[in-house]
């Protein structure tokens, strides 16, 4: 079986780089834990940009389907990123595939995946807010409600 190409964005992050590693030697270089259980080693790798921010670079351990198991990276640039997988999985510089989804594609992709669903106030996603209220005919984000009560502050000492 074919091994499957990554969706655009993972984890609200849009996918730069994404390799299968299934086969590769598996070095142990950095050892990866997700809280005392150490990851060995997964079938995919993912270098994907944060959309939230657009700055923080993350190397996704994933299984087939393209869920994370385990983050690693904090190095700033994919080079540097690529090399980091080097380290563990050797051969993989072989294997990156430049996918380079930009902003607008992994946005356009999150909305058909979303239902196009925004805070009806401000137009944010719901990647960038912590929480939000959805009404009948609209969606109000925790930004927006925090906003109003500023608003409702201001007015009274006013007054
Ligand atoms: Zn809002």
């Amino acid at each position: 079986m074919d091994a499957l190409a990554p969706p655009p964005v993972i984890n609200c992050s849009r996918v730069i780089a994404y390799a299968h590693v299934s086969g590769l030697e598996y070095r142990r270089a950095g050892r990866l834990f997700v809280g005392d259980q150490e990851i060995l080693a997964v079938p995919n790798l993912a270098i994907c940009a944060d959309l939230r921010s657009d700055a923080g670079l993350y190397l996704f351990h994933c299984d087939a389907d393209w869920s994370t198991i385990a983050t690693g990276g904090g190095e700033d640039s994919v080079a540097a990123m690529k090399v980091l997988a080097e380290r563990n999985y050797k051969g993989v510089a072989e294997r990156w595939v430049d996918l380079n989804v930009s902003r607008a594609e992994a946005l356009a992709w999150w909305d058909s995946q979303s239902g196009g669903e925004k805070c009806s106030f401000c137009g944010r996603r719901a990647f960038e807010v912590a929480r939000w209220i959805v009404g009948p005919s609209a969606i109000i984000c925790n930004l927006c409600i925090d906003q109003f009560h500023d608003l409702s502050w201001d007015s009274l000492a006013d007054a």
